[in-house]
């Protein structure tokens, strides 16, 4: 059994995975009525739960801690003090457990999990609060082809949400609200496979701050930055040869990206992955499932040395495991 611990930024997870399958992933978000996150209230949070969500994990699975072969951390990239705390949880654990640590970094997880739904080698399109990339396996990484220039597609929506007086997280009421709405055309920002949102964010602010309403601004919002998202994605499809498409992060819990991804990939004879629900928002399922991938390979961290890399990039990261 690998117990696999999310703790990257507003959520804090803790998983059970044994053979590629999930047998337990509990999770608690850390949430604001106004306003965006605060990194120390986060961490603040995830030390609170911790404890908590640990034994549900356990209970959920059905084991105990005996069990327990490693313990799975994401390390990485995230907010330095949200990942301080999970690191703390995980290190003390495993010397209780006298367990070995994996360190494993939060976006390739994401890439990973698409693997327990059937994509072999998919493009992932990673759309989340922070970050956003197109991130597909090239000879002995998983390169970022395309990714955005400024601010993550989530944190992008939460910020206009902001301005419209929604707390955190924006994204599911702005999806509600762009259901009754008509198009306005907005800046749409793609060089090559990277993007941009904040010529788009300024222009949205404008146009609320004129009089336009919630519902046309948040349905214009939802299409013009989904459909830059998919142009990337199809052209990395297309640069890199593979066939499969996978969506991660937050954002793709959206309907309508879900939609524009599913058409694309259709148009080109490409497949379409979808991870359920609770394995595309922040979840230690996914650090779990690929910690044990990468245990299985011989990855072990030293306890004494393994730290946190608030930066570390996808492509940092050498994929032994496959
Ligand atoms: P993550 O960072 O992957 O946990 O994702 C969090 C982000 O996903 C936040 O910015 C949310 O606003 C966003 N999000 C969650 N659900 C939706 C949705 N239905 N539509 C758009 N964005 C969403
Ligand atoms: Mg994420």
């Amino acid at each position: 059994m690998i117990l696999g611990i999310e703790c990257t930024a507003h959520t804090f997870g803790v998983a059970v995975v044994n053979k590629g399958k999930v047998l337990s992933n509990m999770r608690d978000m850390y949430k604001t009525e106004k306003g965006g996150i605060i990194p120390m209230e986060s961490a603040k949070h995830h030390r609170e739960i911790a404890e908590k969500i640990y034994k549900e994990a356990l209970d959920k699975a059905g084991i105990n801690e005996a069990k327990i072969k490693a313990i799975a951390i994401s390390n990485a990239p995230g907010l330095a003090p949200c990942l301080h705390a999970g690191m703390n949880f995980a290190k003390n654990l495993a010397k209780r457990l006298n367990v070995n640590i994996v360190g494993v970094n939060h976006c390739v997880a994401h890439l990973e999990i698409g693997r327990s739904v059937g994509a072999k080698d998919p493009v992932l399109l990673y759309a989340s609060g922070a970050n956003t990339q197109i991130i597909a396996y090239a000879s002995g990484k998983y390169r970022v082809f395309g990714e955005t220039l400024d601010i993550g597609i989530g944190n992008f929506i939460d910020k206009f949400a902001r301005h419209i007086g929604i707390g955190f997280p924006g994204g599911p009421q702005i999806e509600k609200l762009a259901l009754e709405g008509k198009y306005i055309e907005l800046p749409y920002s793609i060089k090559g496979m990277d993007v941009s949102f904040s010529g788009m964010q300024t222009k949205l602010q404008q146009l609320y701050d004129k009089g336009i309403n919630k519902k046309d601004l948040s349905f214009s919002l939802q299409e013009t930055a989904f459909a830059m998202l998919i142009e990337a994605a199809e052209r990395a499809l297309a640069h890199t040869g593979k066939k499969e498409l996978v969506l991660g992060g937050g954002v793709a819990c959206n309907s309508r990206l879900q939609e524009m991804a599913k058409i694309m990939c259709s148009e080109r004879g490409a497949k379409f992955f979808c991870p359920a629900r609770e394995f595309l928002v922040d979840n230690a399922g996914m650090i779990a499932f690929t910690g044990e991938l990468m245990f299985n390979a011989g990855v072990r961290d030293d306890i004494d040395k393994i730290d946190i890399n608030p930066r570390e990039r996808t492509d940092d990261v050498d994929v032994v495991w496959r």
